[in-house]
């Protein structure tokens, strides 16, 4: 099901007289060319027969309570909110005709999916209700109409009579009802289908926003408080930003990721995506004896002490008689979608009075006296026009759309990530369906969709607009930017295959380059003083090191070169020198802080350890990793299987191997540097065995970390602070605190030199 091109996408609005395959002035949707008259997802509902009247309620049941399993249970939607409306839309006006065809537990009678597995149940006080939908103007004057209808008599008996109603944003994340019992937050659930919904206290406790006493002593002595818990673009910018950079999973929009972390079977993951949360609405709401006692009088006084209490309330709420004022505050509000820092997706106007919204009360699953006028969809067709292949700091090949320009929600867009190459197979993350497994062409005609300020993305395809000539797209297994192979590894834990492809090419690809060799020069890795992030984007920028072997370059370079670094903005001839030495320093690095330096995938500080005790040198790692990688059949003979060391890993390390270019840039650097071989014995008879060392100062002759694992190989104990337990303090120049409490201590103090002259004894 789904998507534009699938028949129920066709709009015909039951209001105005069933003008099949005619749509409203500002609606973007794509209607079907002449369809046959057979298909009854397109036929007016004016001319259903009752048998086809009948069908058509079957299928819109099938259909919404599918895409409601999708968006509730799954939290991944497999239609647009537009077309999920347009299919409810279609259904209640059908009923509406039909009454007698009314399905015994339909659409009309639930709201949402029933709740997933997993969590227990919790049956609300009161219902969660869905709002009623508002498309257009006219909409909200039928409602607002509606309201002054049905309170006639007020207005005649009283001239002074006025009909308030609020609007509000309507915020596009997750419902929840939060209990309170005396002031304290007891219990906490989701929606679920507006009746039963799923007990998420402990990962609703993990917000910050939501209290978890109430402020003040005016709160019923029993309320549900009711609002919506979210994700700020910016937190969604920061997660999206973190599985960039460490990833598997894939964050679609805040919405669904707000929704994924709300439903986490450990609260600490909740805990970690910071979510927000609006309070606006209440069920359950008693005093002491159990008889309701309502929060206020007025949806705004309601609000107001939801505020008082502690909550976060929305600050765009108005409260007004006049329709204009509402229609006025919703383009407004419409106009700061894009600048509000979170997703919302429509107003909701309620009537303010709370007497008068018992008085008005229900129908079927909503209620009266409030409705929701819902954005227009941020989306628009355009014609694929080609698709490039951007290559991430990760090496991740990313395939974005580029586009016909098309004004989307005011923006002109000429690109779209398609974000992988099943996606543009019509396959998603786990191998299912999207678009109804259609591909992507080029030259296809596709629907572009911007969501906040998420990168726009295509969402679907209009395939009875596909040209002939549309041209396949062939996703490249070869790095666009430096030629270099690109493969899909194999997640270990899950046995499936990354949905990214990833240049191997970790040495000599520059879209890595400037993050590899950060890496490289980095206090954990190679450790090269004056050699920061600033420094190495400076000297790639200007050709200078574009790969680590430059590094050790760079002075012998300098000396030929006409224009010196020591005449470059930011140096001079001392920190130039201070630069080459510290350089020169590192010229025979530990072997296991010179494979983590090489940045190889997976390869972390304690693989890299095992890997340097495994080997012993640098020269059998390589020896045995590129024979292994070349080997035809069990390539496990040849490169040993290594407790701790994992299939990705080894294939990491093999696709690393694999690839000319990198062993090329390792033999260049290796002709710079010599690692030392790993040296794994513990001497227990030095002088320094069983003793507790602690180095200060800044060292000359060795980083930190090298004295450490010096001083633990000779079975000495490292300390990083003086205590009475400490035997000797190795200073170098700037020491401080230290060193005076070590005098104080009588604690032995000796220098770097002595170090190693004992040492070396
Ligand atoms: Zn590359």
């Amino acid at each position: 099901m789904g998507g534009i091109g699938a028949p129920f996408t066709a709009w015909i609005s039951p209001f105005r007289g069933g003008r099949g395959g005619v749509c409203s002035s500002n609606c973007n949707h794509i209607l079907r060319p002449s369809s046959p008259i057979t298909d009854l997802s397109v036929k007016s509902i004016d001319d259903l027969t009752e048998a086809e009247a009948s069908t058509e309620l079957h299928r819109l049941a099938a259909a919404i309570a599918q895409a409601d399993i999708a968006y509730h249970q799954n939290d991944a939607p497999e239609i647009t909110d537009a077309d999920y409306d347009a299919l409810r839309r279609r259904n209640e006006a059908i009923e509406q005709r039909f009454p007698q065809l009314v399905l015994v537990g339909g659409p009309s009678a639930a709201v949402g999916a029933a709740p997933a597995e997993g969590f227990a149940k919790v049956r609300h006080g009161i219902p969660m209700l869905s709002l009623g939908n508002a498309f257009d103007d006219a909409d909200v004057a039928d409602f607002v109409n509606r309201g002054r209808k049905y309170f006639e008599k007020e207005f005649l008996r009283d001239p002074g009579f006025q009909l308030y109603f609020t609007a509000e944003p309507k915020i596009d994340g997750l419902s929840a009802s939060l209990r309170y019992e005396n002031g304290v937050f007891v219990r906490g659930a989701t929606r679920g289908d507006g009746a039963v919904g799923e007990d998420i206290t402990e990962n609703l406790k993990t917000i910050k926003n939501i209290p978890q006493q109430l402020k003040g002593s005016d709160w019923p002595a029993m309320i549900e408080i009711r609002g919506e818990v979210y994700m700020s673009h910016a937190e969604f910018q920061r997660l999206k930003a973190h599985s960039a950079k460490f990833g598997v999973q894939e964050f679609v929009n805040p919405r669904n990721t707000a929704a994924g972390s709300l439903r986490q079977k450990n609260p600490e993951i909740t805990a970690s995506r910071n979510l927000d949360f609006f309070a606006y609405a209440w069920g359950i709401s008693e005093d002491e004896a159990g008889l309701a006692q309502p929060p206020a009088a007025t949806q705004t006084e309601a609000v107001q002490k939801f505020k008082e209490w502690g909550f976060v309330t929305t600050p765009l709420m108005i409260r007004t008689e006049s329709k204009d004022d509402l229609l006025a505050h919703y383009t407004m509000i419409e106009a700061q979608r894009a600048t509000l820092g979170y997703d919302i997706d429509g107003m909701v106007y309620k009537l303010d009075d709370l007497e008068l919204q018992r008085r008005w009360g229900f129908v079927a699953r909503a209620p009266r006296w409030a409705i929701a006028h819902k954005f227009p969809a941020e989306r628009a067709t355009t014609i694929l026009a080609g698709i490039d292949i951007k290559v991430g700091r990760t090496g991740a090949l990313t395939p974005v759309a580029r586009l016909a320009p098309v004004t989307v929600g005011g923006v002109v867009v000429e690109n779209a990530t398609l974000h992988n190459e099943d996606y543009i197979a019509g396959l998603s993350n786990d191998g299912a369906p999207i678009r109804n497994g259609v591909d992507l062409r080029i030259g296809d005609t596709v629907i572009v969709q911007r969501a906040g300020d998420v990168i726009p993305q295509i969402v679907d395809v209009v395939l009875d607009k596909r040209p002939a000539d549309a041209v396949l797209f062939v996703f490249p297994e070869i790095c666009p930017v430096c030629g270099s192979p690109a493969i899909r590894e194999i997640n270990e834990k899950t046995g499936k295959v990354d949905s990214k492809r990833r240049c191997t090419g970790e040495l000599v690809c520059p879209a890595q380059a400037i993050e590899k060799l950060k890496h490289f020069v980095a206090r954990d890795a190679m450790d090269i003083d004056g050699l920061g992030d600033r420094q190495v984007s400076q000297f790639y920028e200007a050709g200078r090191i574009t790969r680590p072997a430059d590094i050790f370059a760079l002075k012998a370079r300098d000396e030929r070169a006409i224009k010196k670094l020591k005449d470059v903005d930011g140096f001079g001839a001392t920190s130039v020198k201070k630069l080459f030495d510290a350089i020169d320093a590192r010229r025979e690095p530990e072997l296991d802080r010179f494979i983590y330096a090489l940045g190889i995938r997976h390869v972390g500080e304690t693989t890299a350890a095992l890997l340097a005790k495994t080997f012993i040198s640098m020269d059998a790692f390589r020896r045995v990793a590129i024979e292994a990688t070349h080997a035809e059949g069990d390539k496990h003979a040849i490169f040993p299987q290594i407790g701790g060391i994992g299939d990705t890993v080894r294939a990491s390390v093999m696709a690393f191997f694999a690839n000319d270019r990198n062993i090329q840039a390792l033999d260049d650097l290796l002709a710079e540097v010599s690692p030392r071989d790993y040296i794994v014995t513990v001497t227990a008879d030095s002088v320094v065995a069983g003793k507790t060392v602690v180095f200060t100062g800044s060292l000359e002759r060795m980083t930190r970390m090298e004295a450490k694992a010096m001083a633990e190989r000779l079975g000495a104990k490292v300390a990083g602070s003086i205590s009475a337990q400490t035997d000797i303090l190795v200073v170098g120049p700037g020491a401080g605190s230290k060193l005076k409490k070590a005098e104080e201590l009588g604690v032995e103090v000796i220098s770097e030199d002595e170090w190693f002259k004992r040492v070396e004894q």
